[in-house]
């Protein structure tokens, strides 16, 4: 079957274009040249820093405010080339591309901050959408992902949250504006609580795995209810910190 589809389209970079033969979605070259999120950055929602740091960095973003989660990191930093793959997942529904942006978010996973998750088989919770835009999309960026995620680190995927309210877009939103839109968004599944009742409270935590974290109110608004369903700790994973 892949030798068929190889004919009819003969595999390239998604970004260069240039032929591959390697089964991969990008080059090389493209691939290495995305910006990588390394140190310095914020241990809280890893905002990278730039220039020298003496002492504590006063992070914009966590600034006032205190997270559900213990902490976020994304494997790149926003640029055309990383917004471009992300927006042509999501809008573009190139399902195909969250192979290639799956495993550069485990690149994140490197951290030491996620041995424990590694160590302890923290399950990964990709943010859910709502069933009206799931409709549209047909498929969940962040539950694509985290699939490929699942595959790669071995950690199990687990779809224990739902979104009950549907939510205007958030990108036009300040921060206090999307906390009010987010409130109440989501909900632990029923059916899942029934089915495993006590694997929610019986596990370490878990890493909540989303496309892009900006503000960080959406997994902040998931970490809140997986908190109340009894998750101790909560660790952050995304593909782009935008
Ligand atoms: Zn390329
Ligand atoms: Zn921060």
């Amino acid at each position: 079957m892949k030798l068929v589809l190889d004919g009819l389209y003969p595999p390239i970079c998604e970004l260069c274009g240039c032929g591959l033969s390697d089964g991969q979605a990008l080059c090389e070259e493209c691939s290495e040249k995305l910006p990588r999120i390394v140190s310095p950055f914020c241990e809280m929602c890893g905002e990278s820093f730039t220039g020298m740091i003496d002492g504590s960095f006063d992070c914009p973003n966590c600034k006032e405010i205190s997270f559900h989660f213990e902490f976020a990191l994304a494997a790149m930093n926003r640029c055309d080339e990383t917004l471009e793959l992300v927006h042509r997942l999501k809008y573009g529904r190139e399902i195909h591309l969250a192979g290639a942006l799956g495993k550069l978010a485990c690149g994140a996973l490197a951290d030491r901050r996620f041995q424990i998750a590694l160590e302890q088989k923290w399950p990964l919770v990709p943010v859910p959408l709502h069933q009206s835009r799931l409709r549209t999309r047909h498929f969940n960026q962040a539950e694509e992902i985290a699939r490929v995620v699942a595959g790669i680190s071995e950690l199990p995927l687990v779809k224990c949250l739902t979104r009950v309210r549907r939510t205007e877009t958030q990108t036009r939103l300040t921060r206090k504006q999307r906390m009010e839109n987010l409130r109440k968004a989501f909900a632990v599944r029923e059916t899942w609580n029934k089915k495993k009742p006590a694997a929610l409270k019986g596990a370490p935590g878990v890493v909540l795995v989303d496309d892009v974290f900006t503000t960080g109110s959406t997994v902040d608004a998931c970490a809140k209810v997986l908190r109340k369903a009894g998750v101790k700790r909560i660790a952050v994973l995304t593909v782009l910190r935008g």
